[in-house]
């Protein structure tokens, strides 16, 4: 693995940053320390920031020479609604809320390239620093880029990396075309009439439609969508009734959607809708069907993908790029990809061996409790992002 010098040595004081975020998390756009230790940080080193994107997005622009080329690299910075189970020193100091995604060590890994790029500046062009809040659920991403990100900051190309538990530190996993899929909720509410429950002839029962319609949707799976095509119907909830002798007189179903394309995500959608009406209506009830589409599918770009397989693949060794193997998740980086040629992978943070004492249970995977991000990586995702700026900008212009 060919780790830049500087950033190697530097590693220790971007690991003590790192562990400040992770001891104080903030949720989806309340990340007003997180940018104020981000921007800090910039500035120290010389670089200019902007702040106020997406409410608490911070972009970092390193400029050198005279090119009018740019790229941009993105860390996402917010934590997630839940208590940390670790007892060592940088445990979060806020109850309910904690980085357990590690967008801590995705802004330190920016930031370790950061300071490198600025005080080195081996490129001719401008690189930004796209340090992005509320990717857990906030679709911060999509607020930046409402708020200006690509008129202001024109770039090329953007590329974002999420660390990986169980795939060893040192490796990658990049694909082309979908990577994660997009992510949408659906609330349907039913009503009949209520009764007593030995006397059904007289009210009007929202169960049995219910029943129905949660069967039926999954041959929207099975027998509506193309085979081939991926997608997931998932009813998470439904709530009914109070007591066992008397019929509700509504029901409320929830649940998600994901696919990897907006095709069979249009399908889905339509045909769940068709089924919820014509069931209730066979069933007399009333029905309130509302779909709510949240992230999109995340879709890399060939050539972009390519040039970082080939840059991950010189650095690291091609043995130690595997092929990403697309997951239902979702991540919000796919708004960045709608609008830019781009391409989102994911570094490995390890077998859990970086897990010292004070350690909850684990090796353990995102969103766990007893998650922590692996220091290891600063060094190693610090020059990744150094490399491929670099390489970017000094390659000639296709
Ligand atoms: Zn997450
Ligand atoms: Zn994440």
């Amino acid at each position: 693995m060919q780790l830049i010098a500087p950033i190697l040595a530097d590693a220790p004081s971007i690991k003590a940053l790192r562990r400040d975020i992770h001891a104080h998390p903030e949720l989806c756009f309340q990340e007003e320390r997180t940018a104020d230790l981000i921007a800090r940080a910039l500035s120290d080193w010389g670089i200019p920031v902007h702040r106020g994107l997406g409410k608490t997005g911070v972009v970092g622009i390193v400029k050198n020479g005279t090119s009018k080329r740019a790229v941009g690299l993105r860390a996402d910075i917010d934590a997630l609604p839940m208590t940390e189970h670790n007892q060592f020193a940088h445990a979060s100091n806020y109850p309910g809320k904690m980085h357990a995604c590690g967008h801590d060590g995705h802004t330190a890994m920016l930031l370790a390239a950061a300071k490198h790029l600025s005080q080195h500046r081996n490129f001719d062009g401008t690189v930004y620093l796209v340090f992005q809040p509320a990717e857990e659920g906030g679709g911060g991403a999509r607020e930046m880029i409402k708020d200006g990100l690509f008129e202001q900051f024109p770039m090329e190309a953007i590329f974002g990396a999420h660390n990986w538990p169980g795939m060893a530190a040192g490796e990658f996993a990049v694909k082309s075309g979908p990577v994660f899929a997009s992510s949408n909720e659906f609330f349907i509410t039913l009503r009949g009439k209520g009764a007593h429950a030995a006397m059904p002839h007289l009210g009007i029962d929202p169960v049995p439609a219910a029943c129905q319609m949660v069967q039926a949707f999954q041959t929207i799976i099975t027998r509506n969508k193309r085979p081939i095509d991926a997608g997931v119907i998932s009813v998470t909830t439904i709530h009914a009734g109070e007591a066992t002798n008397v019929i509700p007189d509504s029901c409320h179903i929830e649940g998600t959607v994901r696919t990897f394309t907006l095709e069979t995500l249009d399908l889905i959608e339509r045909r769940m809708q068709a089924i919820a009406q014509s069931i209730a209506e066979a069933f007399e009830v009333d029905c309130e069907f509302r779909f709510k589409r949240n992230y999109p599918p995340t879709i890399n770009h060939e050539a972009e993908t390519e040039f970082v397989r080939q840059q991950l693949s010189a650095m690291a060794g091609s043995d130690k790029v595997q092929e990403f193997e697309p997951t239902m998740g979702a991540e919000d980086f796919s708004f960045f990809l709608q609008k830019t040629p781009g391409c989102y992978f994911l570094i490995g943070n390890g077998d859990g061996s970086h897990r010292e004492g004070g350690h909850g249970l684990g090796p353990c995977m995102l969103h766990n409790p007893s998650y922590d991000f692996n220091d290891e990586l600063i060094p190693l995702g610090g020059s990744m992002w150094v490399r491929l700026a670099e390489a970017w900008l000094n390659r000639p212009q296709p």
